[in-house]
């Protein structure tokens, strides 16, 4: 598809998006918002926001929110492409024809379905003729009768080199047709061209619409090796955007809104037959960002389950950095896993789906995993390896690419290290940063060894000075812009209350001032009086003394008069924080992502676009 984002923007300027949402979900005027119960989560009052201004939904609860393509996407599970079709025809916007090459491209594309169905249907009817024998003894061995393989199209490609291909041709597929659906090698040198399985129990993969797209197979030979292979990448299949069994385990896991990530071909198969109907697999390769993405289209939370053993852990480490970056509010991943030496196959047929059941129900959050394999039978019997362990946890914060959940990490870990290391110390140790801080919060530090409610934070001023040192440059002016949106935020703290949204999508490098955001942010929304100087007494107490005198003793501080000081300081806060946004690069971020959406119109492209355009509503 390649549609330009000036297209797809005059599509949602003439989609009247209250009324596309107003269709499903009944929605009572306020103002210039319309409001209702949120279809994406239960609840029984509207905190459920459509706007035609912003062409947007947003659910204050469940967080789920975006443009008109991506409600139909949501509610109706169309595909990015088929929701502009949709709603341009509905809009009278005529999308452009396609070129030649583009229809000689689709024509290609559809004949290789074509191939690949005949490829599926062919290995299939093979595991049912008698040299299928071994790769039926090979299921039934696994538990699996006819009838499964039926419902998995479970197939067997016959051992010689080229059952498949001598099939394809009484069915008049070409040489390079067979070559690019990847089912058939093509000649090399003294070889003539041959199957690219055979000997192998194979297991057919689906792109997101149900399309048999590839195969997984599996060796019969003990000693084969890889005892796994899959169909290597084509124009319709690339491995690491797609997931085994996603087209059939998309609905439930939406109406369940969960969703299980096993290993491997078999544990999906084992899950599903036990009634979890929304298991899914990588394709042989640990997880990649675009099946994360897929993943959080149908839940929240999709719920790894890895092997309890060394490999597994790792397994669990990768995917847990990998998912760092991408973290949204409401996102994220947990982790099962499973007894020593069990994979969910062997661990539903020894133990049965109510424990499995259990297991997944209690699955570990991602915060918590990270911790487990950062500390983990390592000792820390050190200050230096103490000081190591902060070092990496600081790392993994720095991974994340959301400041709220940065901030929430941040003091999550603070805790377990509070928890681990330093309430066992007998009085806090002067000089140290969290006894000096105890000391600061007699608000927030209980008696000795009484358990805080939230770990105190580092000092601030020390990285405030460093922040604050005169950078050249960029950075420098950042710094600057940063502090001056500080200033009037203290100048003017209802700000945080009239321009929540705004100051919640400030791009802070500085994490101290970040952190004085949060402060306020929850005050606002704890409806604490917001003014000065009870305000600077409650940060004080909350160690941001030091943070709250620089920022008062810096220059370009905003006017502080009875009448008028507050109405400047908040233009002075829309302008800069607007100016900061620009400074943080978005602009040629921004130009980036029209570009590549001009070269494809994808739905992670018009995702992105919308985004870095502050349009999306996420
Ligand atoms: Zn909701």
């Amino acid at each position: 598809m390649r549609y330009g984002p000036h297209l797809l923007d005059e599509v949602l300027r003439r989609t009247d998006i209250v009324q596309l949402v107003g269709a499903r979900v009944k929605l009572t005027r306020r103002g210039q918002q319309f409001w209702g119960c949120c279809p994406f989560h239960k609840e029984r009052s509207p905190s459920f926001k459509v706007e035609n201004a912003r062409r947007t939904y947003k659910c204050f609860g469940c967080g789920k929110g975006g443009d008109a393509f991506r409600w139909l996407m949501e509610t109706e599970g169309l595909t990015f492409p088929e929701s502009v079709e949709r709603l341009a025809a509905q809009a009278g916007v005529e999308l452009p024809k396609w070129s030649p090459e583009d229809e000689a491209r689709e024509e290609k594309r559809k004949s290789l379905y074509d191939v690949i169905e005949a490829g599926c249907a062919f290995f299939e009817a093979q595991l049912r003729e008698p040299q299928g024998r071994a790769a039926r003894d090979y299921l039934a061995s696994r538990g699996l009768n006819g009838e499964v393989a039926k419902t998995f199209r479970l197939g067997y490609a016959p051992s010689g080199h080229n059952a498949l291909l001598e099939h394809l041709k009484t069915k008049n597929v070409t040489m390079d047709d067979a070559v690019a659906a990847g089912l058939v090698r093509p000649a090399e040198g003294e070889r003539g061209a041959r199957d690219f399985f055979f000997n192998r129990v194979t297991f057919p993969i689906s792109d997101a619409r149900g399309r048999t797209v590839a195969f997984g197979a599996r060796a019969l030979e003990p000693d084969a090796k890889p005892k796994y292979i899959n169909t290597g990448e084509t124009s319709l299949f690339s491995k690491g955007q797609l997931l085994y069994n996603f087209a059939a385990a998309r609905a439930p896991a939406i109406k369940a809104q969960t969703v299980v990530v096993a290993e491997g071909y078999m544990d999906v198969i084992a899950l599903v037959r036990a009634g979890f109907d929304y298991a899914v697999a990588p394709l042989g390769t640990a997880l990649t960002e675009d099946q994360l993405g897929l993943l959080w289209r149908t839940a929240p939370e999709p719920v790894m389950a890895f092997d309890g053993d060394e490999a597994g852990l790792r397994a669990a480490h990768r995917a847990a950095r990998l998912a760092l970056p991408m973290l949204k509010p409401g996102c994220s991943l947990r982790f099962v896993f499973l007894p020593k030496g069990e994979d969910p196959d062997s661990f539903l047929a020894a133990q049965g789906p109510a424990r499995m059941k259990a297991m997944l129900d209690a699955a570990e959050p991602l915060s918590k995993v990270l911790w487990r394999v950062e500390t983990e039978g390592k000792d820390f019997s050190t200050p230096e390896r103490r000081a190591g362990l902060e070092r990496t946890l600081a790392e993994i914060v720095g991974l994340i690419g959301d400041a709220k959940i940065a901030d929430y990490y941040k003091r999550d870990f603070d805790q377990q290290v509070f928890d681990a290391f330093k309430r066992r110390a007998a009085a806090p140790a002067a000089g140290s940063a969290y006894g000096a801080d105890r000391g600061k919060a007699p608000a927030r530090g209980g008696k000795n060894g009484a358990p805080f409610r939230k770990p105190p934070l580092l000092p601030v001023s020390s990285q405030l000075k460093a922040s604050l040192v005169a950078r050249a440059g960029r950075a420098g002016v950042r710094q600057l812009k940063e502090a001056e949106i500080a200033r009037c935020l203290l100048a003017a703290p209802e700000i945080a209350v009239r321009h929540g949204e705004i100051l919640a999508e400030v791009p802070f490098s500085d994490r101290s001032l970040d952190t004085l955001r949060h402060e306020l942010l929850n005050l606002a929304a704890s409806s604490f009086r917001l003014e000065n100087p009870g305000l600077e007494t409650h940060l004080a107490a909350r160690g941001m003394a030091d943070l709250v005198a620089r920022l008062g003793r810096g220059p370009g501080a905003p006017a502080d008069e009875v009448s008028g000081g507050d109405t400047d300081a908040e233009a002075q806060f829309l302008r800069a924080a607007q100016e900061l946004r620009d400074l943080a690069e978005i602009e040629p971020e921004r130009q980036r992502a029209a570009e590549r959406l001009r070269a494809e119109a994808t739905e992670a492209n018009w995702a992105e676009y919308s985004r870095l355009k502050g349009s999306s509503g996420d």
